[in-house]
Order: C-alpha cells, then structure tokens, then sequence
C-alpha cells in the first residue's frame, strides 16, 4: 500500500516586528522565519476518510480529532481539489505543543505534501501556498522550510540566503502559551503607543548571508518578547542562563515559551544544551541546526 512521509521542521523567529492590527483582526508582521532540526514527520496512506493518529512524546497534548491542523489541511486540500479521497494520517509529533516553534503549523505543511502526493494532484506551489495561508499564517513557511522574510500575516515569503549552518539551543517549557494571549498582552503592553510600521533590518540579512555571527547575536529581536515574559515571568531566568552559560544571545521564539539561544558551533551548541538542562530553568533544552530542509 503506497504511503507517502513528510518530514517537517519546527521554526524560529530571528526577527518578529509586530506592527498595528489591521481591519482584518490580524497584525501587520514582517518576520524572519528560521526552520531549525527537531522534525515531525507526518504519513499518509488511502483510507475512506480523512483521520489522524499522533504519536511520540506530546500525544496528550494535541488533538486526535477533527480540530487537529493535519486532518484540517489534508481535507482543506481534498476541497480546493475537488476530490472525495481521504487519507489515515499518523502524526509522529517531536515539536512540543504550544511552544511558539509552529508544530501544528509543520503538521499541517505535512499533510498538504503528503496528500498531495498521495493522491496524485501535483498542485503548483502557488496553489498548495494559498491552502497553507487559509490554514494559518505560519502554515507557507512551514511548506518551504530554509530561511525566509515573512510580511503581511507572514505568508508572503521571500526565501533569503544563509552561508553554512547555524547552531541554536532550543530551551523548552512545560505547558504552552497561547499565541492570541500573548498577542492580546502585547496590544495591552503598547496601547499608549503608535505603533510604526513593521520592518525587517538588511543588517540582518546581510549577517545571516556573510554568517557573521557577532553581528546577528545583536540583531535577533522580537517584539513578542515583553508581552510573552509578562505572562511568563520565570523566562527572565531561562534567558538569564543562557547567558550565563555563553550563548552569544538568547530570545523567546515566538509566542514562546520556548526560548532560543545562538552558539558559536556545534561544541558549544552542544556544551550549552547541557548547562542550560541542568540550570533547572527550563524543561529541556536540545542542540539543534539551521536552516533545515522539509522533506518527502
Ligand atoms: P504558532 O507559533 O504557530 O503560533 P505554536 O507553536 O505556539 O504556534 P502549536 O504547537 O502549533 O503552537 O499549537 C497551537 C494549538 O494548536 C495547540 O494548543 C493545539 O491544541 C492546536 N493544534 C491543532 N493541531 C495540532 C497539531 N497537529 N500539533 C500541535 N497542536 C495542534
């Protein structure tokens, strides 16, 4: 029985400017999505209807019904394709849940690629980008991978280079942040303030095409940040460590919790990891690389 494996890269963002919200309820973003090594893999083989099967260590925390981002793609897809298939759909889920690194957002970009090679559609990347988009901002980021400069509500990408690999410490939490709180935190958090127009600096772009490190460690930046250590303070202590322990800057990925620090190589990614896994402020902390590839 033919079946078909995405293997999908949760992300990072190196630079989140967070501008006003728009008549659409959304805020304007202008984001650099960074997708790092810690995968899920999702599976797909012909069956009546579309359902999904989890497993792996966050099980309990995603949903096995119609309401997970998988089962949601895979049937948007059946949709826009005008086609009655369905697929059983196994989530293998190593991205922890709620942690502001888009796992559902990969579980999705996963069951587009799956099924759309499953069922044979070969749909245009333009066509799968605008199903990723109606699933959620970072669902077109998710189906590319790499590095990429997201604007609008992040779904217009621009893929952008990288010289070599970059090594980050990913810093996980126990229980999730929710992405509307935090974003509602930080409307609270600047209500007294107009808010410019979101941009992404060309220094960075520039640091992260020449792999200048020292450069990039000053420029990571995400305005999420303030709003997400309001609602969790104890993330002060997290990126406090990572310091501590010689990272060369450390921020909130997203809407957090997680939190990601920059390492000069592999030996110090690796050395960090350990540090901050024993510092006991945060839940685990792993060594991972970017700019990873999705594959199938
Ligand atoms: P983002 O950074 O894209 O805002 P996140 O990484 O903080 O998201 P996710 O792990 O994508 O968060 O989960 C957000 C919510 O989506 C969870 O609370 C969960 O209930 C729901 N969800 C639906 N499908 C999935 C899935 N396949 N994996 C994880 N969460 C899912």
């Amino acid at each position: 029985m033919l079946q078909v494996i995405a293997r999908v890269p949760a992300k990072i963002n190196l630079m989140l400017s967070v501008g006003p919200v728009r008549s659409d309820g959304f805020h304007e973003l202008a984001t650099v999505f960074h997708a790092v090594s810690l995968y899920d893999e999702i599976s797909a083989v012909h069956a009546d209807a579309v359902t999904v099967h989890v497993t792996g260590p966050y099980t309990d925390q995603t949903p096995a019904d119609e309401s997970n981002l998988a089962v949601r793609a895979a049937r948007s897809l059946a949709r826009r394709a005008r086609l009655r298939s369905g697929a059983l759909l196994r989530v293998h889920k190593e991205i922890p849940v709620a942690a502001g690194l888009a796992g559902g957002s990969a579980d999705a970009a996963g069951a587009l690629l799956a099924c759309d090679r499953l069922w044979g559609l070969r749909m245009p990347e333009s066509r799968l980008s605008s199903v990723a988009a109606g699933l959620g901002s970072d669902v077109p980021f998710a189906l590319i991978g790499g590095t990429a400069v997201g604007t609008g509500r992040g779904e217009r990408l621009r893929p952008v280079p990288v010289r070599g690999e970059l090594h980050w410490v990913l810093a996980t939490a126990d229980g999730g942040l929710s992405t509307p709180d935090v974003y509602r935190r930080l409307d609270d958090l600047r209500s007294d303030r107009k808010v410019p127009a979101p941009s992404v600096p060309g220094e960075l772009l520039a640091a992260l095409e020449s792999a200048d490190l020292d450069a990039l460690a000053v420029l990571l930046h995400n305005d999420l940040q303030e709003a997400a250590l309001a609602l969790r303070p104890t993330l002060k202590d997290t990126l406090r460590a990572g310091e501590e322990h010689g990272a060369l800057a450390g921020l909130v990925s997203g809407s957090g919790p997680t939190c990601v620090f920059l390492a000069r190589d592999g030996a110090s990614a690796g050395a960090l990891a350990v540090d901050l896994a024993a510092s006991g402020t945060c839940a685990r902390a792993v060594a991972v690389t970017g700019h990873a590839a999705v594959g199938t």
